[in-house]
């Protein structure tokens, strides 16, 4: 780094830039209108930072030689110069942008017409056709923006203009559509709309009796008195999750200590209600009211009111087959019908059966709910009415490219030109919603004290739970809150004061291949039930507006009616072995309310027999042997692709450091190498940061080994070291996922079972190498079809750990 060459050539920099500098200085302080710091310029500035941030970062001054620090003083001279050299520039830039955004300045009078036209025909930060459209969309919401002062001075040429382009469905390049949510609430309840200021008055207890569940207190509990199963319907916001768990309380169904559950699919959506309720109730989260999630159990001996993931609640099955503890257990977001929300209606309505004492209750959105009804034997509906206001749909023109910069402008657009009112977006994931925050400060930066405060809050599942927290928190006068959400949002967390929705109309879904075995997470349109659920979060404080980014022809043509069932879009095995290991041996026969392809449960079956899983009989077996090193693997696998961080500004450094970790074998191997010199580093956060490695990502799986490790104590499995021998783990890995195998082949590799053409992630640390058969852990598909965690395999182990299902074949 601090070779000759590149030390001389810091010199030379820098005395160009002084020089540089002290020929335009001056010129700069006399306003002049040319923009000096070019694009390449300002990318040398970055380099330079980025260059001294690392060198501070990973020396300590007293570690360099005379020589190196004086090279990283005059690289800070350079980079000081080049700060001042671009502040200058933009300062140069901001001007003109100002001018140009703000016709009505009074400087703007000396700009001659020519000027302008100018402007507009500057390529657009950003680029590409995209870019342009958002800059003219921005461009012509800024324009109205000032227009407004314009009338207020009375000149009426301008107004005219400007009422052109104020005409709204031009602007906004959105049509409204004929079909209006209908509101629940006559046009006089309407007008009557709490102000969202009004709402953040009222005390806990006024909001409480504000809710729509609220004036059905004494019917609900008379109907859960007298039936043992209650299906519950209401809109999103009536107090479902939050009020009727209290409600139960208050009337006595923990006497004797027994508690009231209430599943979640989310576990963001279990920690924030039950923190919600804890507030409400008055007692300290965890005591009387606590959560369980997986890894993070908040709850004490205290604890009578206990929300949990539905996951979690299938696991107490495990160790109370009759769920003896519960008075009470509701199944929430019964209409999201998860997985695990599946198995606990089969079990759940079974043990129904022998404790008439336990109280089922059903709680759903308004979807679906008579097939609830009648999957379980027939259960009265209690319907809460809702309290909708009505809710405009307004649909794209033409499709967008890229949703992801369509809803940046449509948020810019609605803060510009709209009403009070919070925001609230739906991305399909953590780094879209990621993305679209940046997007969306940076235009705001940019914007600066030309617009009014908007707040950009985001929330998905690995969102640190304080940052969660803040989009709760009321919007300060003045000022306006933008949510962008994923599905979290769509009917699990209620965010009140959203009066505007946007809808790209896409989500993430597991779809599962059983042909192929190929599970994969992928982002679709989503349902037709899915965007109504969306558009109706804007109508809950007062009459509200949704904006699709699509075209009402997709709408009613290219999107399915309602979201399939997860376990009709899953691989079963860790299905089949929780039923299994909870006695239930025939699930050809399980009461499932939409019964997974048989298909796909043969498969599953047939694969865990292959792993030894289960004996001829269907029945499991003891498994008697593992390793360290898997267990390691195993746990690192399960939180894979979220290990290695890779910031944008230090690519070259990340890869480096990802490069370093490479080790013989694959990256199953490399995996562990990472978890193991974690494990040498005393577990430390620094160690992470320096190697580019993700800390939060490390330490669940240190959470999961541990439970591993911890069930594998409770079943008496010793668990050994291959002592640095890496055949013995590479064969271990190929004992479980041989059905993986995927051999070399012209033009990529071919898996064994189906002749499909997969290929090397290049993110793979075999990548350059293609070893003749691999085992890969998961399919991928993004532009190819993709093996992601390869490791290198001997075909003969193939036939040593599973005769039973290679000696057939080839
Ligand atoms: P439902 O389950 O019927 O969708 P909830 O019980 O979740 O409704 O929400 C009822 C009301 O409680 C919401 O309208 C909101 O005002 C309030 N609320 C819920 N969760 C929170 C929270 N974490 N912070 C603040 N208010 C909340
Ligand atoms: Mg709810």
């Amino acid at each position: 780094r601090t070779d000759k060459k590149g030390y001389e050539e810091a010199q030379k920099r820098l005395k160009m830039a002084e020089e540089d500098h002290k020929k335009i200085l001056p010129e700069l302080r006399k306003e002049s209108r040319r923009n000096y710091l070019s694009k390449r310029e300002a990318e040398k500035l970055e380099d330079l930072e980025a260059e001294i941030a690392d060198e501070e970062y990973l020396f300590s001054t007293d570690a360099l030689t005379e020589r190196e620090r004086k090279e990283l003083e005059y690289k800070r001279n350079l980079r000081d110069l080049a700060k001042d050299y671009k502040k200058a520039g933009a300062k140069e830039k901001e001007e003109r942008k100002n001018r140009y955004y703000m016709p009505e300045e009074k400087r703007s009078k000396d700009i001659p017409q020519r000027d302008m036209e100018l402007e507009l025909e500057m390529p657009m930060e950003g680029g590409g056709e995209q870019g342009r459209w958002e800059e003219e969309r921005l461009k012509t919401a800024s324009l109205i923006f000032g227009a407004k002062k314009e009338r207020e001075k009375g000149l009426k040429a301008e107004r005219e203009k400007y009422q052109l382009i104020l005409e709204e469905d031009e602007m906004i390049n959105f049509v409204s559509s004929a079909v209006i949510m209908k509101g629940t609430q006559d046009e006089k309840q309407e007008q009557a709309a709490l102000s969202q200021a009004e709402v953040q008055k009222q005390s806990i207890q006024e909001v409480r009796r504000s809710l729509p569940v609220f004036p059905y207190r004494e019917d609900l509990l008379l109907a859960i008195q007298q039936h043992q199963i209650l299906v519950i319907e209401g809109e999103t916001g009536s107090g479902k999750t939050t009020q009727i768990p209290q409600f139960l309380m208050e009337s006595g169904y923990n006497d004797g200590g027994m508690k009231i559950g209430c599943t979640q699919p989310r576990r963001v959506a279990a920690m924030s209600v039950a923190a919600r309720v804890a507030q409400e109730v008055g007692v300290k989260l965890g005591n009387e009211v606590g959560y369980s999630i997986r890894f993070e159990d908040c709850t004490s001996e205290r604890t009578v009111l206990k929300y949990m993931t539905d996951g979690m609640l299938l696991r107490e099955f495990l160790t109370e087959p009759d769920l003896a503890s519960y008075s009470v257990v509701i199944i929430d977001e019964a209409h999201e019908r998860t997985l695990h929300t599946d198995i606990l209606f089969g079990l759940i309505k079974d043990i129904a059966r022998f404790r008439p004492d336990l109280k089922v209750l059903v709680a759903s959105a308004t979807l679906d709910t008579e097939r609830f009804s009648c999957f379980f034997d027939d259960a009265p509906v209690f319907r809460i009415p809702g309290r909708r206001f009505p809710v405009d749909i307004f649909y794209t023109k033409a499709p967008e490219a890229d949703y992801l910069e369509a809803c940046v402008v449509s948020v810019l657009q609605i803060h510009v030109t709209q009403p009070p009112g919070d925001c609230l977006v739906f991305l399909t994931g953590q780094e879209e919603i990621e993305t679209c925050c940046e997007l969306l400060q940076e235009r705001c930066r940019r914007l600066g004290s030309k617009i009014s405060e908007l707040l950009v809050l985001p929330i998905y599942a690995n969102l640190p739970s304080d940052m969660q927290a803040k989009i709760f928190s009321p919007t300060p006068p003045g000022s306006r809150k933008v949510v962008v959400a994923t599905n979290i949002a769509e009917t699990s967390l209620t965010i009140d004061g959203i009066i505007y929705v946007i809808d790209p109309g896409f989500c993430k879904q597991k779809s599962y291949n059983a042909r192929t075995g190929m599970e994969s997470l992928i982002v679709t349109p989503c349902s037709r039930a899915s965007a109504n659920q969306r558009a109706g979060r804007a109508g809950r404080v007062a009459a509200g507006k949704c904006f699709r980014l699509y075209t009402a022809w997709a709408f009613k043509h290219e999107m399915e009616e309602s979201t399939v069932p997860e376990i009709q879009r899953t691989n079963l095995g860790n299905v089949v072995l929780l039923l299994k290991s909870l006695g239930i041996n025939d699930l050809i026969h399980f009461d499932f309310m939409d019964p997974p392809p048989h298909e796909t449960l043969v498969l599953a079956l047939e694969q865990l027999y292959a792993l030894g899983a289960l004996n001829h009989l269907g029945e499991l077996t003891k498994v008697t042997y593992c390793s360290e090193e898997v267990l390691t693997i195993a746990a690192m696998l399960s939180v894979n692709n979220s290990i290695f961080y890779r910031p944008k500004d230090k690519v070259v450094h990340a890869d480096n450091a990802r490069q370093n970790f490479v080790v013989p074998g694959g990256d199953h191997m490399v995996l562990l190498n990472v978890y193991t010199q974690w494990l040498e580093s005393g577990y430390s956060t620094q160690w992470c940061y320096e190697n580019f490695i993700q800390f939060r990502s490390m330490k669940r799986a240190r959470d999961v080994r541990e439970q591993l490790e911890g069930l594998m104590d409770r079943i008496e499995v010793e668990v050994c070291s291959s002592g640095g021998d890496i055949v013995p783990i590479r064969k271990a890995v190929t004992a479980g996922y041989f059905y993986h195998t995927a051999r070399l082949s012209k033009g990529g590799y071919k898996t064994v079972k189906h002749q499909q053409t997969v290929y090397v992630h290049p993110n793979s640390s075999l990548f350059e190498e293609q070893p003749r058969w691999l085992i890969y852990h998961e399919l991928v598909f993004t532009t190819k079809e993709f093996m992601r965690q390869v490791i290198e395999i001997d075909s003969s182990w193939l036939l040593e750990v599973a005769p039973h299902y290679y000696k057939n074949k080839e």
